[in-house]
């Protein structure tokens, strides 16, 4: 027949779907709409997983944990304008978190945007992505995809992990081509995240800088997490001896419970250490910047650092051993340098650390037991506390202000890239999109620990679990309000700007998409419903009753919110 003479065809559509496949990315998360719901569509079709949102920024920050947890990019798709703007917010939220991301977005044709004609939807969405992201590129021409893509995925994850956004105008998916051309247009990338091994000069000035430590203190980030060389820093710790202190997300990599976690003791960590090794951790604000009263005397810290990337060196501070290269590389280097004599710490500062430790964790259980109805933080805390005790490969997403400052000390894990929360910025609304990419990721229970506020940002996505029966089970500390429940309107006209409607009931919400909702006021209910919904696997949204007065104003960060001296006038 003359159809069988006929050159086989391929197009924009099927090309991006092979250009990803051939690269190990089996999954998207997006919003369908113009002019990308066909690509949804088809992509499911050839066997993608394709997990659709009810809102973009959602989707993206799925999309931005999947590539945290599994080290490949997180593939975000959206359409234009809007859909891209919303999703944008989590690319640049990836992007400062180092997590390695690509946003697709389909957008209006060139001709149009560039005359600034007023297409469907038009906005120059490559200029506008470009200053918040790693890395943005376009791709005109169908034999250009597999290009396009191959350096999306070499920009996500090579160096410092990161944002990509790639334009895709609609004219694209329909064009066609040869379907052989096609097949030979796509690139699989060879080594997307190559080693950078540190050099011997370097790794020799931080050793000896290492030695001279009265009171040495490592510092473990969330790069160390995303690293995954989870052995080597384990053997670093426990050869060396050298306490350690993890930040938010590097819990677990070794468990908090760890003999030589100095969690417990951080303030005194910090402050009375003398030579600091920090592995994939910056020197941002929530490490006060490396200075001030947090890090005790000026001039009595050495900072030694192990980071991907250079600049990243002096940024606050003077990091006195810079070592840079990827984590695995680095920290073996100074492992196989460390050799056979290697001198522990002295014991009076392990004792001193072990005494404060002790202290507080003492002190902190107290608070721990309390059962009263309505509940406190730290009660409530208490009974999920033993939860992930119990179930240490479940998954924790945290967000709020109390909720995350309190649940951040109180919870221990047990295993590396289990714990997952605001990050670098402290921004609310990735608790659902980080909940189902941890389940559909990882196949894990995930306990999702969310203030009333912060749930707010992402709640309408209870939908989008029910949908795909994920075993997503998400706590929902309601104290009535953005830090606590008690503002009043000093004119009396509205509620306080802090408050919510009062005693609502947010269990309903996932009883409307046919999950189970459950309301408790006691710490003993709490953790029956969160066994209860762990054991069945069920969507489940547990409504915690959390006293309005409980908690302060910005949980432990209340020195960044000014507060006007004058309002009293
Ligand atoms: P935390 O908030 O936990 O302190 P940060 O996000 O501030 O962690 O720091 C993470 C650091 O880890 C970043 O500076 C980033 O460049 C670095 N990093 C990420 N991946 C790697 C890697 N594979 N090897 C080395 N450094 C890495
Ligand atoms: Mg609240």
């Amino acid at each position: 027949s003359p159809a069988a003479s006929e050159p086989e065809l391929t197009d924009g559509f099927n090309l991006v779907i092979d250009a990803l496949k051939l690269n190990g990315i089996e999954t998207i998360y997006g919003v369908p709409g113009i002019p990308i719901t066909d690509l949804g569509r088809l992509a499911q079709g050839r066997g993608m997983r394709v997990v659709s949102f009810r809102h973009e920024q959602n989707a993206g920050n799925a999309a931005a944990i999947a590539g945290y947890l599994t080290k490949k990019p997180g593939v975000c798709l959206t359409v234009s304008a809007p859909g891209f703007l919303n999703g944008l917010t989590a690319l640049a939220n990836a992007t400062t978190n180092c997590f390695p991301m690509i946003l697709i977005s389909g957008s209006s044709e060139r001709e149009i945007v560039d005359l600034q004609q007023g297409d469907y939807e038009e906005m120059d969405q490559l200029a506008v992505a470009k200053p918040l992201c790693k890395a943005a590129f376009r791709v005109l021409h169908a034999c250009d995809i597999g290009i396009g893509v191959a350096r999306a995925i070499r920009a996500a994850c090579s160096g410092r992990p990161g944002g990509v956004y790639l334009d895709l105008p609609a004219k694209l998916f329909s064009q066609v081509m040869d379907a052989a051309a096609g097949e030979k247009s796509l690139v699989k990338v060879i080594d997307p995240a190559p080693a950078q091994r540190p050099g011997e000069d370097a790794v020799r000035r931080a050793l000896d800088v290492l030695k001279t430590a009265e009171r040495p203190l490592i510092v473990l980030g969330k790069g160390a997490a995303y690293a995954q060389a989870d052995e080597a820093v384990r053997a670093l710790v426990e050869q060396s001896g050298i306490p350690y202190v993890p930040m938010s997300m590097a819990k677990g990599l070794l468990p908090d419970t760890h003999p030589l976690s100095a969690g417990a003791a951080r303030s005194t960590a910090l402050k009375d250490s003398d030579v600091v090794l920090l592995v994939g951790a910056r020197l941002n604000w929530l490490l006060s910047h490396g200075k001030g009263k947090t890090w005790g005397a000026p001039g009595s810290k050495k900072f030694i650092q192990i980071d991907i990337e250079p600049k990243e060196m002096d940024s606050n501070v003077e990091i006195v051993a810079p070592v840079v290269g990827d984590i695995g590389s680095c920290v073996q280097a100074l492992l196989d340098g460390m050799g056979k004599d290697w001198q522990q710490p002295p014991a009076a500062w392990l004792d001193t650390l072990k005494a404060k430790k002790e202290a507080n964790v003492a002190k902190m259980e107290q608070k721990l037991r309390r059962n009263a109805a309505p509940m406190d933080f730290h009660g409530a805390l208490g009974a999920l506390k033993t939860v992930i005790k119990e179930r240490p490969d479940a998954i924790l997403v945290n967000e709020g202000a109390n909720t995350l400052d309190l649940a951040r000390g109180v919870i221990d894990m047990y295993q590396p890239r289990k714990r997952l929360d605001v990050g670098t910025w402290g921004v609310m609304g990735i608790g659902m999109g980080f909940a189902i990419a941890a389940a559909v990721e990882t196949g894990k229970p995930v306990l999702a620990v969310e203030g009333d506020s912060a749930f707010g940002f992402s709640g309408m996505e209870v939908e989008t679990i029910c949908r795909y029966d994920l075993p997503v089970c998400i706590v929902v500390f309601n104290n009535n309000g953005i830090y606590r429940g008690t503002d009043t309107d000093p004119t009396g006209r509205d509620p306080g700007t802090t408050v919510f409607v009062k005693d609502s009931r947010y269990d309903r919400m996932m009883e409307a998409f046919g999950g189970v909702g459950v309301n408790v006021t006691t710490p003993d209910e709490l953790k029956r419903a969160v066994d209860e919904a762990m054991d069945s696997g069920r969507p489940t949204l547990i409504n915690a009753v959390i006293d309005p007065q409980a908690g302060s104003e910005s949980g432990n960060i209340g020195s960044l919110n000014p507060q006007s001296q004058l309002k009293k006038k």
